[in-house]
């Protein structure tokens, strides 16, 4: 079958894999419809997790059941689904309190599964004709037949759990004030996810025209960081406070140097943009280790982050990879109910053999790339 290879910093080809098969009695196979790219490849993409060249990237996957395993009961052939990019068993400690990105069978050094991704186990990518999923009764949703909705399914797989999953890390509240630092794909679902929950006002900061149109275009109000202190102008919309809450969905490759030896975070501005007791989610992608990174220190995933400042705020902070099982349901059934159009973010729907280029372009954030949707069928 054809597949999305990565080759090596800044390239990725397609090319002929084998065909993926029944492994385990509680596999599936599934015939991809969509894969969509996502900010999270570009961290292998661009060279910086060390990703060993030949894998098949992909962990945004929807398609339909083509085969199932003698173990399998919830699903059968020609279902159509959408997996959470987290492979999880079901049955571990962290998958039974609903902690599905933090699965210890599958990947018990470490902080869970995903698809095509480095450090996150064997699983191969879907950005292929098709994909093998592990624990299939688990780890498929089951979506409403036919083609209604693809996009807006499409992103139940990651970016529109994982923006919520920011809001409910930082327990954003109706009536309340968010920061969402990042208008990329998951920052944007974070600031729609904290309308959908109530939220009175979210300013959302890039400084990319096209994804900060989109921020307004849901309501949000768009604040470039290019054109002066965000914070001051947070404070200034907010009685000086600063906002209740607080989302980092930018995470480690904004690093900018602060003269000092190691690179500071986002995270900081988001300290200092956030009131005194604000809760921080943080789900921007913060690494253990950074192979290219600019200094010895960052290579080793350290980063400067002003813990004084934090601590003298009290605030509170949650990270790390979106539970997506624990929302992908509900946010189904908003779509299918009409209540929620994510799809608003996919800007590209292109044929696998356009990947390369699409790569290239939604690295660069070429104007109106701002998501990319895969159709391995077409
Ligand atoms: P993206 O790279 O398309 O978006 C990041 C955005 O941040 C860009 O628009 C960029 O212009 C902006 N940015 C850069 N520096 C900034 C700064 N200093 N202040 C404000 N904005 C800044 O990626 P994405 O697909 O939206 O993903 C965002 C992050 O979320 C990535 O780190 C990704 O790996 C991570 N992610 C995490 C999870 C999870 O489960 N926790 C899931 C998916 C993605
Ligand atoms: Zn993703």
């Amino acid at each position: 079958m054809k597949a999305v290879v990565y080759k090596g910093p800044y390239t990725v080809a397609v090319e002929q894999v084998e065909d993926p098969r029944i492994e385990q009695p509680t596999d599936a196979i599934v015939k991809v419809t969509s894969s969509a790219i996502c900010g999270s490849d570009l961290h292998m993409y661009e060279g910086r997790t060390g990703a060993e060249p030949g894998i098949v990237f992909g962990h945004e996957n929807l398609g339909i059941v083509q085969e199932v395993g003698a173990g399998v009961v919830g699903v059968r052939k020609g279902d159509r689904v959408v997996m959470p990019f987290n492979v999880a068993c079901g049955f571990c400690k962290n998958c039974t309190a609903g902690h599905t990105g933090f699965c210890l069978t599958v990947n018990p050094g470490f902080a869970g599964g995903a698809y095509g991704y480095v450090a996150m186990g064997p699983y191969r990518g879907g950005q292929a004709e098709y994909l093998r999923v592990p624990f299939a009764d688990f780890n498929c949703l089951r979506l409403p037949r036919g083609d209604e909705h693809e996009d807006d399914f499409a992103l139940l797989a990651d970016i529109f759990p994982t923006g919520y999953h920011a809001t409910e890390l930082a327990q954003v509240g109706r009536g309340e004030t968010v920061s969402v630092f990042g208008a990329g794909p998951v920052g944007l679902m974070a600031a729609y996810s904290a309308m959908i929950r109530g939220a009175a006002r979210v300013f959302v900061i890039d400084r990319v025209p096209d994804r900060l149109k989109l921020a307004e275009h849901i309501g949000a109000v768009p604040l470039d960081f290019g054109r002066g202190d965000v914070v001051e102008l947070i404070k200034d919309q907010t009685e000086g406070e600063g906002t209740d809450k607080g989302i980092d969905a930018v995470g480690y490759q904004a690093t900018v140097r602060e003269g000092g030896e190691q690179p500071a975070v986002v995270l900081n501005t988001l300290v200092e943009a956030v009131r005194a007791t604000g809760m921080l989610g943080v789900v921007g992608l913060y690494v253990p280790t950074d192979p290219g990174g600019p200094t010895e220190a960052a290579r080793h995933g350290e980063l400067l982050f002003k813990m004084g400042r934090f601590f003298e705020k009290g605030q509170r902070m949650g990270t790390g990879q979106a539970d997506v099982k624990a929302y992908n349901r509900q946010l189904r059934d908003l779509i299918v109910a009409g209540r929620a159009r994510p799809s608003f973010v996919v800007s590209h729907r292109l044929p696998l053999d356009l990947a390369p280029d699409a790569y290239q372009r939604f690295d660069k954030r070429e104007s109106g790339w701002t998501k990319v949707l895969l159709k391995p069928g077409q």
